[in-house]
């Protein structure tokens, strides 16, 4: 419809101004790093170190911002057939260090399906983001939960598939949950950039899927958890479903 268009235009314009301003925040990042380096060298009382420190860190920040930024908008253009299950492994795999770190034990099912017709590296990305925040809210153990199924939506009837991922951490209260997809929310101070969840939704939006969340938070003498379940049509995405594509179009109005 006229509205999915305008909001994929807005979208793609949205995505190249913030790419195009990480780009440009890189330089002086790391002009300012180098700078900070050097000071660090030189001789300097405690309270000195102390800010400087404080500044490095602020500093590795934006930086990630910037990175996740253009990694985002980098992401290839082409949707492929992919198998749901072997594309959960290949991101399991990456978070093995720190799952057996945490002494997190995990199970997992995946039924068997159609293909998945999708932009890849995005539904890696949102998998990626889901797991690393399930791990992230188990820091001294718990279990975690993944399962592939195929259903039809309840709405629309489309096949799709559906991916849950959970976890029994920390959970989350109700204020969180208002705010969950908003860009630049985070409960994690210093280490979190608050944009996981903000991409993983465009991305989910943009493969015409739905993303639900269901949480509880931990109590004295009540565990918490929270569960996201992801629907993803099976059967495809059109061509103009993919930011990457429409800032393609863009490119060649110019
Ligand atoms: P970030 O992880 O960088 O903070 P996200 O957008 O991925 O950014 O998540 C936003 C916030 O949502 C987190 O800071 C956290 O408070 C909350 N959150 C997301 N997933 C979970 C989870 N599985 N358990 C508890 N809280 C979560």
């Amino acid at each position: 419809s006229e509205e999915v268009l305008r909001r994929t235009e807005k979208l793609a314009v949205a995505g190249r101004l913030a790419a195009s301003i990480a780009h440009e925040i890189n330089n002086p990042l790391a002009a300012i790093t180098n700078c900070l380096y050097l000071v660090q060298q030189s001789q300097m009382d405690e309270m000195g170190r102390s800010y400087l420190e404080m500044a490095q860190k602020e500093l590795d920040r934006v930086a990630q911002i910037t990175v996740q930024t253009l990694r985002f908008h980098r992401q290839s253009s082409r949707p492929v057939h992919t198998e749901p299950g072997e594309l959960v492994e290949t991101v399991v795999a990456l978070f093995e260090s720190r799952i057996r770190r945490q002494s997190v034990t995990i199970s997992k099912r995946f039924r068997s399906t159609q293909p998945l017709f999708a932009y890849e590296g995005e539904v890696r990305q949102v998998i990626v983001n889901l797991l690393g925040n399930a791990i992230d809210a188990m820091p001294s153990g718990g279990r975690l939960v993944i399962r592939t199924a195929e259903a039809n939506d309840q709405v629309t009837g489309t096949k799709g598939l559906i991916l849950t991922i959970s976890d029994t951490g920390s959970g989350m209260d109700q204020e969180t949950i208002d705010h969950l997809f908003e860009p630049f929310f985070s409960t994690k101070g210093v280490t979190g950039t608050g944009l996981g969840l903000w991409v993983s939704k465009e991305i989910v939006d943009r493969h015409h899927g739905r993303i639900q969340v269901r949480s509880r938070k931990a109590r004295e003498g009540q565990g918490g958890g929270t569960t996201f379940r992801i629907f993803l049509p099976l059967g495809g995405v059109p061509a103009s479903a993919s930011g990457a594509e429409a800032i393609d179009s863009l490119d060649r109005s110019d």
